[in-house]
């Protein structure tokens, strides 16, 4: 994922300090360094950067009463329960989906907390992910439009606009770190058009922009989302947000599934961002984001596996073959992108809305770095951020995909990355998280999430 695409037969890295020093054939390399990875017969690829995440919803998979619903009334289910969530469960939460995260390849992670209950922080989560030692983007969310002033969120899952603000501020100057190779860094994330006021959004965007932060939210998911802003404030989604300051190369949205073709171009001349996340827009029955008309518009695109609770696996190497296989299903069942309305699936002049292997990989690491704001994450080159994981090649599981070891990753079901380096430290080693015992996390975690599934079960 340099910016020439190369792929190197019999290559390897040298890194220093945590930045990539050398990239090339095995022979070019230096002969030996204090640690030295043997990956014969692996692949190695630059680390993923997930874009959008919920780690809090690692307690609330596959929760009865949940799997059958679509956005709404699935949130309606779930706020009073992630309500009830601790500074400790947020914590085991944070190390268990960065771990799985890690095990899947993934380097980096931005993740979407907008809910602080009972005694919860954003430091949790951010000295969690130095705990296991991941790159990660916090976001200090909110929400403050509860159901008595016509937003969707229960009234004591929201909180004061002006705590909001002076928390926002106080994570800013505690954490946010802009410099290369930084391994903190903060952003600014209401959780939707329907959970906040319009004085949030504006007043959040003014806040990140005097303090050089990114901004997020979710954007154009649903056609209720779409019903809410047209119904309150007569405008669609993403022309309400650009009367709120909020399109700019400062910003991303989450899934961006229902826009139109003025849109996707109003995306790609202000730089906003896109976090695709096919497996939870598939889970909630959401629809299909137009990934190929966003790439071909020029639009930045990442890749996401959203939060746990409308995806239940934190696995990028499976989100990037879930990201192509589905921009293939949108060609069989919508027309063609652009002015043409009839063109059989099988027309050449559609070539170019299939997405390709590699397409997936460069949205999930280049598309992501460039999502999030980092020039030194997403590819292996020299003086790049030493991100990187492996994949052994010579299992059951590749075998007969040789011939494009590139596209097997993609092509073939996702496995667990023999190695994950991070900041050039192993933080996964045979597919587990050697950075720290995760048996009693696990534990601790399965705890926590039995008392809160079994509180709703009680009828809470
Ligand atoms: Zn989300």
């Amino acid at each position: 994922m340099d910016d020439e695409r190369r792929e190197i037969p019999d290559g390897g890295l040298f890194a220093r300090d945590g930045i990539v020093e050398q990239v090339g054939s095995t022979g070019e390399l230096p002969a030996d360094a204090d640690v030295v990875l043997e990956m014969d017969g692996q692949i190695a690829l630059p680390g993923f950067v997930n874009t959008h995440h919920h780690l809090d919803q690692t307690l609330t998979r596959a929760l009865p009463g949940s799997q059958e619903l679509n956005l709404f009334p699935w949130l309606e289910f779930h706020y009073p329960i992630w309500n009830r969530r601790t500074a400790e469960a947020s914590r085991l939460c944070t190390l268990v989906g960065l771990a799985e995260l890690a095990a899947s390849g993934c380097t980096t992670v931005f993740d979407h907390t907008y809910t602080f209950p009972n005694d919860c922080r954003l430091d949790d989560q951010i000295a969690a992910a130095k705990e296991i030692g991941v790159r990660f983007h916090a976001s200090r969310g909110s929400m403050s439009l509860g159901r008595s002033s016509g937003g969707l969120p229960p009234d004591d899952c929201v909180e004061d606009e002006a705590a909001i603000l002076a928390d926002s501020e106080r994570v800013i100057d505690a954490y946010h770190d802009a410099s290369a190779g930084s391994m903190t860094q903060v952003a600014l994330a209401p959780c939707s058009p329907f959970s906040v006021t319009p004085e949030l959004l504006r007043d959040t965007a003014l806040l990140a922009r005097a303090r050089g932060v990114r901004l997020h939210t979710h954007l154009c998911e649903t056609f209720d989302e779409e019903r809410f802003t047209l119904e309150r404030f007569g405008l669609r989604p993403v022309e309400w947000m650009e009367t709120m300051g909020w399109l700019g190369d400062d910003v991303w949205f989450a899934h961006a599934v229902h826009v139109d073709d003025d849109e996707v171009r109003r995306f790609a001349s202000t730089g906003a961002g896109v976090a695709h996340c096919p497996c939870s827009n598939m889970r909630l029955a959401s629809g299909i984001a137009p990934v190929k008309q966003y790439l071909a518009a020029g639009v930045r695109v990442g890749l996401g596996v959203d939060g746990s609770a409308s995806n239940d696996a934190s696995n990028m190497l499976l989100e990037a073959r879930q990201a192509m296989l589905l921009a293939r299903l949108r060609i069989g069942l919508l027309p063609p992108e652009g002015p043409q309305t009839e063109l059989s699936t099988s027309d050449p002049q559609r070539r170019h809305e299939w997405m390709t292997a590699r397409e997936a990989l460069e949205v999930a690491t280049r598309g992501g770095a460039s999502v999030l704001g980092r020039t030194d994450i997403g590819a292996l080159a020299p003086g790049m951020c030493a991100d990187f994981f492996s994949i052994d090649l010579n299992t059951v599981d590749y075998a007969g995909a040789l011939n494009d070891p590139v596209a097997a990753t993609v092509f073939c079901a996702p496995q667990p990355a023999r190695f994950t380096v991070i900041d050039g430290r192993v933080v996964v080693e045979h597919g587990r998280v050697r950075t720290l015992d995760m048996a009693p996390v696990v534990e601790a975690h399965n705890r926590f999430s039995r008392e809160l599934g079994g509180t709703r079960a009680a009828g809470a």
